[in-house]
C-alpha cells in the first residue's frame, strides 16, 4: 500500500499539471470507487470547480476545489495519472475528471480498494488522522508514546495516533532506531522516543527524495518506478543477514501486519 512518501511522490508530480484546472466532468467507471455520492449526484457540484491546491494529509491525496474537496485513498493498488485520453491508458480506469482543457486525471485501481469521496471541508478526515510525522517535532514524540500500552509497531500503523506511516517505514524507521516492535509505545524512554522520531522522519524523507518504493503497483504518475526499495535494510528481508550485526533477520505479527527486525540490535 502506498505510504506517506509515495503519496507525497504522487502530490509532487502531479501538482503543476493539476493546480487551477477547471473540472468539466467526473466520469465513474466503478460505481464502488466513488463513496457517498454517485456520478449524476456529483457532477453538477463538480462542473466549473477549479483546483486550487494538491494536498497531501496522510495516506490521502486531496484536492483543494473553489468549494470542497476531493479526496483520493490509493489503498493496494490505486494509481493517478494525467492523461489526453478520457478512459486512460490501461484496463482498471475506475474513475476520471475531465478539465476543460481536455485533459484528464484518471484513477486506476487493479484491485478495486480505493476509494474518493467528495467533502465540503476536511473536518471528518482530520478528525480521524493524527499529527503528520514530518511536522510534528521530534522533541513532542515521546509525550504521543508516554499514553500508549500498544506496541510500538502497532502505534506507528495507527493512522489516528500519526498519519501517513505503513508497514514498510515502521519496520524501517524501528531497525534504525534499535527499538524492538513488540515493546510497550509507553515503555520508550525519553532518549529512545528520539531516536524513533529522527528514524521515522529520516525514512520518509529519504523516501522521498528517492521517490517512494516500487514493490508491486506503485508507480509515479509518469509511469516510472521509486527507487525507495533499493535502500531496505528489513523491510521483506526475513531470513538474510542484519546488514548491521550479520544475525538472521526475524518474523513476527503485529496487528497482523508482517514484521521483519533483528532481535540481536533491537531492543
Ligand atoms: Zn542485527
Amino acid at each position: 500500500m502506498p505510504e506517506l512518501p509515495e503519496v507525497e511522490t504522487i502530490r509532487r508530480q502531479l501538482e503543476p499539471s493539476l493546480t487551477h484546472k477547471t473540472i468539466q466532468e467526473i466520469r465513474v467507471f466503478w460505481e464502488k470507487t466513488l463513496s457517498g455520492a454517485s456520478q449524476a449526484s456529483l457532477s453538477p457540484v463538480l462542473q466549473g470547480q477549479v483546483i486550487r491546491r494538491v494536498r497531501r494529509r496522510g495516506k490521502y491525496f486531496v484536492l483543494e476545489l473553489d468549494r470542497g474537496f476531493l479526496v483520493y485513498h490509493l489503498r493496494m493498488s490505486g494509481r493517478l495519472y494525467v492523461s489526453p485520453d478520457a478512459m486512460g491508458e490501461d484496463r482498471w480506469v475506475r474513475l476520471s475528471l475531465t478539465f476543460s482543457d481536455q485533459t484528464h486525471l484518471i484513477f486506476s485501481d487493479t484491485r478495486k480498494f480505493g476509494r474518493v469521496y467528495y467533502d465540503d471541508s476536511l473536518h471528518d478526515l482530520e478528525t480521524k488522522l493524527g499529527p503528520e510525522p514530518l511536522k510534528l517535532p521530534v522533541e513532542q514524540w515521546h509525550e504521543l508514546f508516554a499514553r500508549s500500552k500498544t506496541k510500538i509497531k502497532a502505534f506507528l500503523l495507527n493512522q489516528s495516533k500519526l498519519a501517513g506511516i505503513g508497514n514498510i517505514y515502521s519496520d524501517e524507521s524501528l531497525f534504525q532506531a534499535e527499538i524492538h516492535p513488540a515493546r510497550p509505545a509507553d515503555s520508550l524512554t525519553e532518549e529512545e522516543s528520539l531516536r524513533l522520531a529522527k528514524a521515522v522522519q529520516e525514512r520518509l524523507s529519504t523516501a522521498i527524495q528517492h521517490e517512494g518504493a516500487t514493490i508491486s503497483w506503485y508507480r509515479k504518475p509518469d509511469g516510472s518506478q521509486g527507487e525507495s526499495q533499493k535502500h531496505f535494510k528489513v523491510y521483506g528481508k526475513y531470513g538474510r543477514p542484519c546488514p548491521v550485526c550479520g544475525k538472521e533477520l526475524c518474523r513476527t505479527l503485529v496487528s497482523q501486519r508482517t514484521t521483519t527486525f533483528c532481535s540481536h540490535c533491537q531492543k
